[in-house]
């Protein structure tokens, strides 16, 4: 069942009234639901209500609270993935799976092996924040994902906004992702940004970029050259299985 994201606002004591016209739209028009059934809400607090439809009305619905508790879906990481814009299925499905493992941001850079070029990049972004948003609904995260503007790489190598950055280079790189993750040490405030090339990898020039950048850890994710967007997923899932603080599962 997948949960809607609603204002604080919305809430007076124990009634919650949806009015946002795509909730309203999903849940009175797509889900047909009726009086009576139950709804899970979220708030921009992370707060989860448990709630219960009491009218439906032509454009809002009204719930009453019967359960309200922090919730507990979101990634104890503060990860970012800085993408090398894909080509259009690929990008949408790294942004969907990314949003599934709980990151925070998706930052798109254009390389130069890019097919898209920034101009595009800036027209999709829009897309690419709705289909982020679809599937924070949809696996029940707690927060949305951030679509960023599309940045150039040498805006990456300079930037001081992350706490540690790590490109992922196939073929010559020695250093396996999990020697390298072993040997960081992360404050759970740290901001981690994991850099992917697009389908054409990267340039010789990019490479030289990133091998003198000696603020960047370049790893290998093994000997096989995987396709980008399957390069991202494992690259972010290395970086949860051994980062994340995993002692408060529940
Ligand atoms: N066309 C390139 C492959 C590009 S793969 C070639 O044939 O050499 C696209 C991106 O996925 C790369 O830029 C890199 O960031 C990542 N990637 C794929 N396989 C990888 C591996 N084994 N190790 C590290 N990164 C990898």
């Amino acid at each position: 069942m997948p949960h809607f994201f609603i204002s604080s606002k919305d809430i007076n004591s124990d009634i919650a009234v949806i009015t946002d016209s795509k909730n309203y739209h999903h849940i009175a028009r797509v889900l047909r639901a009726k009086t009576g059934e139950m709804l899970t809400l979220i708030d921009e607090n992370q707060t989860q209500y448990k709630v219960v439809i009491e009218k439906i009305d032509s454009k809002s619905i009204t719930t009453k609270v019967a359960a309200a508790q922090k919730s507990s879906h979101y990634l104890n990481l503060q990860l970012i993935l800085v993408q090398g814009v894909l080509k259009n299925d690929a990008q949408n499905l790294v942004v969907q799976k990314a949003t599934e493992l709980g990151i925070k941001e998706i930052v798109p850079v254009i390389t130069d092996n890019c097919v898209i070029k920034q101009s595009t990049a800036a027209q999709k972004s829009a897309k690419w924040q709705k289909i982020a948003n679809e599937a924070a609904k949809q696996c029940e995260r707690s927060d949305y994902l951030k679509v960023l503007p599309a940045v150039s790489l040498d805006d990456i190598i300079n930037s001081s906004d992350y706490d540690i950055k790590i490109a992922c280079v196939e073929r010559t790189q020695k250093l396996p992702m999990k020697a390298c993750l072993r040997n960081i040490k992360v404050n759970s405030d740290d901001k981690i940004a994991v850099i992917i090339g697009p389908e054409g990898g990267f340039s010789a020039r990019e490479l030289q970029l990133l091998e003198h950048a000696g603020d960047i850890y370049k790893v290998s994710l093994g000997n096989l050259i995987l396709r980008a967007e399957t390069a991202a997923i494992t690259a972010l899932s290395n970086v949860i299985y051994e980062l994340e603080d995993d002692t408060e599962l529940h």
